[in-house]
């Protein structure tokens, strides 16, 4: 799926999801580095380094970093949760993102609104055919065959959780140091950035750090809320009984489908 063999970094932004990578590796062996722990280890038979982004802009650029040079990475998924901004982007949805921007970045009058100083844009996008496989390697991860039979997935049940068959998405996810939890905000986000399908708190930096390195990477995030009053309800619960599931099946069926290929 990611193109090219060589060492994949795999970054999850939630301890919980972390762990359900670290259970389908068991070779996995902890190296210390910038006070993060990087486990190196195999995942599909594919060499890899999975770590704890730690939340924000700034602690996901300083792993990314780490990643990518200490460790020798030459491909980068991250995966974790996000609010959904995007009117059909629903609790349980998955959304892969075309395009990242920093929605706390103004520089101006010195640089438009949303400009990275230095880059001269605001949008940072993975390659087109990576982004292309990667939807079509996660829809099937997601469908309802796999839902039904599949390892990670087996016990995932959504009519008990409220949820529906997960759809996938492809676009705009914006990034900014803030948890995004209230419809005003919301509104505002969609006023300034339209066709913005999800907000979260790390994508655009891994994939700034990335486009400096010019390394492929891949932004895969289940949709845990609306961003609005409502977001921190029952996130604990969502996290174990899906979202942790859905990062493994969907790092899997990308590393799958990269042997395929
Ligand atoms: N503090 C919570 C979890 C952190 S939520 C707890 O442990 O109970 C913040 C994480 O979820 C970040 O990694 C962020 O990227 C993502 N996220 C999910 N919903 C978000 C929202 N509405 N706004 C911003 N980030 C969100």
């Amino acid at each position: 799926m990611l193109s090219t063999p060589g060492r994949i970094g795999v970054i999850a932004a939630l301890p919980e999801e972390l762990q359900s990578l670290l259970d389908a590796m068991p070779d996995a062996e902890p190296l210390q580095r910038a006070g993060r722990t990087f486990w190196v280890g195999h995942l599909q038979g594919r060499d890899i380094v999975a770590v704890l982004s730690r939340i924000g802009k700034v602690a996901a650029a300083t792993t990314t970093t780490v990643l990518l040079t200490e460790m020798a990475c030459q491909q980068i998924i991250f995966t974790g949760v996000a609010g959904g901004l995007g009117a059909d982007v629903r609790v349980g949805d998955v959304v892969v993102a075309d395009a990242l921007l920093q929605h706390d970045m103004d520089a101006s009058p010195l640089f438009p609104r949303y400009e990275l100083p230095g880059l001269g844009v605001s949008r940072l996008h993975p390659p087109a055919d990576l982004t292309a496989r990667v939807v079509g390697a996660v829809r099937e991860a997601l469908s309802p065959h796999a839902l039904s039979v599949n390892g990670p997935l087996r016990d995932v049940h959504l009519a008990t959780l409220g949820l529906s068959q997960p759809r996938v998405h492809q676009g705009l996810i914006a990034s900014g140091d803030q948890f995004v939890s209230a419809a005003a905000d919301c509104d505002t986000l969609r006023h300034h950035l339209p066709g913005v399908l999800a907000v979260e708190m790390e994508g655009a930096a891994v994939a700034q750090v990335c486009h400096d390195f010019g390394v492929p990477y891949v932004v895969l995030r289940t949709i845990s809320d609306r961003a609005d009053e409502s977001a921190h309800i029952d996130f604990p619960r969502f996290v174990q009984a899906v979202a942790c599931r859905y990062a493994l099946a969907m790092v899997e069926a990308l590393l799958q489908a990269d042997r395929g290929s």
